[in-house]
């Protein structure tokens, strides 16, 4: 198979994964123990927690190492929550992850009102919408850096300001963001990363939380993570995740220009083999390894389990837990009818995908393109 679903999860870089076996032999202590093997996992986890705080430019006890993004979004959202009651509305945007929206719908069945933010069709923010609807209850503003179905990149130093004027937390899920795209961390109380979306492994995450702000744990315990993530540290894949940003941070320029580059020779290719294709948000900034495209008349299963009979992993946006797709909620909010939202294909590239993956792959989506129109 050929890997063009990136934005679902990563490969772990080679030279990580080969550490890892040998930091699971120098660090298996516990490192809440206080004989000199535990404090040996407690340096590699404080080392690593320096690390990322650099990276970020932050305060290192502003990072709180978690089990993954949806554990970090659902920390954020509900801790938040319990920690400011009087506040009882909150403002998302209607293309938040389901890690951000289902906790809010939890709320919002506890009696918290919910407000949509209004996006254009291009999947952008309108922030005088955000602005007019700000209320004195409003606890947070919560709007996904990078959407993880679309690309759309949103202007959080615009949604900062606003929420700044305003005097209410603002929250963005930068899980699609981190690494890629500049995040300014003096604009966001709060922010989500995943390691499996960046070349680290699966089951270790963190989220940024500015130490002014109060908030409830989910999980009550040994009080690990500043009181705010009980359970032993994962020490490995902590190293892991802070040797991958590190890899990430050294290679960053390059990196980013070969997800361009590979992003765009497949924009380029697909125009000249179906012309009347629609690239999703294609008129504003997006992420540089997500690029989701409407097919003519195809629907997307049908699209993609044919690409999967070529060798070739994609996805869409679409839950498929019934049996019948059902349309992105985030496509339906950019205005597109259920029908066209369920011919969206999203290709999201990877750093170890190479220029001529990018020709197979064209080559494929024009067989592919070419033999199921005929049906249709
Ligand atoms: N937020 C976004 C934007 C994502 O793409 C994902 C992963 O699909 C998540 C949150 C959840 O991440 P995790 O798998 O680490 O829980």
């Amino acid at each position: 198979m050929i890997y063009f679903d990136n934005a679902a999860t990563t490969k772990v870089f080679p030279e990580v994964l080969d550490k890892i076996k040998t930091w699971s032999q120098d660090y298996y202590a516990n490192p809440n123990s206080i004989h000199s093997d535990g404090q040996r996992s407690r340096i590699a986890v404080e080392e690593s927690r320096r690390y990322i705080a650099s990276f970020l430019g932050i305060p290192e006890d502003e990072i709180i190492f978690t089990s993954c993004a949806t554990e970090s979004n659902n920390t954020i959202v509900r801790g938040l929550a319990e920690s400011y009651p009087e506040r009882d509305e909150i403002l998302i945007s209607p293309i938040e992850h389901k890690s951000v929206l289902n906790p809010v719908r939890y709320l919002s069945k506890k009696g918290y009102r919910i407000r949509f933010l209004k996006v254009d069709s291009q999947g952008i923010i309108d922030l005088d919408d955000l602005k007019k609807s700000i209320t004195p209850k409003t606890l947070f503003v919560s709007v996904i850096h990078v959407n993880n179905e679309t690309g759309v990149v949103q202007d959080l130093e615009g949604i900062s300001k606003i929420c700044k004027e305003k005097d209410v937390f603002f929250f963005s899920d930068t899980v699609q963001s981190f690494c890629k795209i500049d995040i300014n961390s003096d604009s966001v109380d709060f922010f989500s990363a995943s390691g499996h979306k960046i070349n680290a492994p699966k089951g270790i995450g963190f989220f940024r939380r500015k130490k002014d702000i109060q908030l409830t744990p989910l999980l009550f315990g040994g009080g690990q993570e500043f009181g705010l993530r009980s359970g032993t540290e994962n020490v490995v894949y902590i190293k892991a995740l802070s040797e991958t940003i590190k890899i990430w941070n050294e290679n960053r320029t390059d990196f980013i220009k070969k997800l361009q580059d590979l992003s765009g020779k497949f924009i380029n290719g697909l125009k000249t083999i179906i012309p009347d294709v629609e690239i999703v948000s294609e008129k504003v900034e997006r992420s540089p390894s997500i690029v989701t495209v409407i097919f003519p008349k195809i629907d997307a299963q049908t699209f993609i389990m044919a690409l999967n009979t070529e060798g070739i992993a994609v996805s869409s946006g679409s839950a498929c837990s019934s049996g019948t797709p059902s349309p992105s909620h985030v496509l339906l909010s950019y205005g597109y009818s259920e029908e066209k939202a369920l011919r969206a294909v999203r290709f999201s590239f990877g750093i170890d995908n190479t220029e001529e993956e990018i020709d197979i792959l064209l080559e494929k989506v024009r067989d592919v393109f070419g033999k199921l129109s005929v049906f249709y």
